[in-house]
């Protein structure tokens, strides 16, 4: 428990999850960075599935399976299976058509389509994603971010350390200086 703790609270840190809070219930959700990289691993895991059952000669799935699931990564899956040139998939394609909604089909039958041709694709594309990728995988490393306060202009130092305080709190970054959030608190004393 101790180190899955430690392993989350490292990954907030790094900017690959965050917290947000419904109700009064903190929820752990992917950043965008977070995302990008999981989505990724997605696809390439309902690929490989792919591979093995093709292997393994099983009988294709009901494909409703991978309806309903994030675009974006249904996308990225397809379009992994364009760049594959691997024509085993086209049965798997077909029975996925006849299932999904009418923006993935049309997505599905473009990619049965260039299997089928046998065209080369692009491989430019694949390999910016892989460098993005890999760029991403570094994370963000916590920093002291210059916050410019509301009132009075002046720029201020958010640390690591209240960042930390204001996200495990839920709160808002703050909007105002030191100085001046002493001024609206106490007024004409100041
Ligand atoms: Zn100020």
């Amino acid at each position: 428990m101790e180190a899955v703790k430690e392993k989350i609270e490292w990954m907030i840190d790094y900017d690959f999850l965050d917290i947000q809070y419904s109700g009064k219930l903190p929820m752990i959700v992917f950043t965008e960075r977070g995302w990008y990289i999981e989505r990724d691993r997605r696809a390439d895991e309902f690929l490989a599935e792919w591979d093995k059952w093709i292997e393994e000669d099983q009988p294709i799935p009901d494909m409703t399976y991978l309806k309903d699931r994030n675009r974006g990564m249904i996308l990225l899956l397809l379009k992994k299976a364009q760049e594959s040139g691997e024509t085993k998939y086209i049965p798997y394609l077909e029975a996925w058509e006849q299932v999904d909604y009418k923006k993935v089909r049309a997505e599905i039958r473009k990619t049965i389509g260039m299997l089928k041709s046998g065209e080369q694709v692009d491989r430019s594309e694949a390999l910016e994603r892989q460098q993005e990728w890999n760029e991403a995988l570094k994370g963000s490393a916590p920093q002291d971010i210059q916050l410019k306060c509301w009132e009075c202009g002046d720029r201020f130092t958010f640390s690591i350390g209240e960042q930390k305080f204001f996200k495990d709190m839920g709160f808002q970054w703050p909007k105002r200086c030191e100085k001046c959030r002493l001024e609206r608190k106490f007024g004409e004393l100041f």
